[in-house]
């Protein structure tokens, strides 16, 4: 498996925005590592037989300081390390500003060929089954189309008073992944998954990525 920094580091250079992170090898080199992050900060630790890394309470979000982030490692290393877990490192990153989960994926369809796919994320995903897929490649209009065809669109563009997100910002992130030149063009090599983008009205972050080799 691709750890989660790396997958996200490939998602930069295609202009998809992730935070701010940085790798650490063990929690006695978090802190110095995490020294040049601004709070708050998510601490998550990454190795083989981590693939739903909350399930394992690999996953520690609001860290007020690099010195937390640095106690909450040696914690979560004896926790996992009580599961039968050994990690491999950790990634500590900057935590988005809080917006609407939502699920983006590319894949290749058997009919269809690369595909991208967008919809509402984490427990609503699966309750609601509300999602949009296009044939690759797509275009900025057939970005917006795919996030206006969502049944969650109002949490997207406004609702009683809950603000907009940057609707441009996740069109843009839509038309880098499954867009001319895209990230969809790498297919052959996996299928990718950014489990949640996190939209806000002030942008659209990939909070965790996972790609999936063929
Ligand atoms: P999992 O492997 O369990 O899917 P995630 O990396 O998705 O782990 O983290 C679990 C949850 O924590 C995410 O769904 C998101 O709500 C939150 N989260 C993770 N990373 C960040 C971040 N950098 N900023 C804000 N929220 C985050
Ligand atoms: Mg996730």
């Amino acid at each position: 498996m691709i750890p989660e920094h790396e997958v996200k580091a490939r998602l930069r250079a295609a202009g998809v925005a992730v935070p701010r992170g940085v790798t650490a090898a063990g929690p006695e080199r978090v802190a110095e590592a995490a020294a040049g992050l601004a709070p708050p900060l998510v601490l998550k630790a990454y190795g083989p037989g981590l693939v739903h890394k909350s399930d394992a309470g690999a996953v520690r979000l609001g860290l007020a300081s690099a010195a937390d982030a640095a106690e909450a490692a040696a914690a979560m290393r004896e926790r996992l390390a009580a599961l039968g877990v050994e990690a491999a490192g950790f990634l500590v990153e900057e935590q988005a500003a809080p917006g609407v989960e939502l699920i983006v994926g590319l894949v290749r369809d058997p009919g269809f060929g690369p595909v991208i796919l967008a919809g509402l994320g984490g427990v609503w995903a699966e309750v609601m089954r509300d999602t949009a897929v296009r044939v690759c490649p797509i275009d900025e209009a057939g970005a917006r189309e795919m996030l206006a065809s969502l049944r969650a669109f109002p949490l997207l563009s406004g609702h009683r008073g809950t603000p907009a997100v940057d609707l441009d910002a996740l069109a843009g992130l839509l038309v880098r992944l499954g867009g001319p030149g895209g990230l969809w063009e790498e297919l052959d090599l996996g299928e990718f998954e950014l489990n949640p983008v996190i939209a806000s009205p002030g942008g659209a972050v990939a909070v965790d990525a996972r790609h999936l080799p063929v």
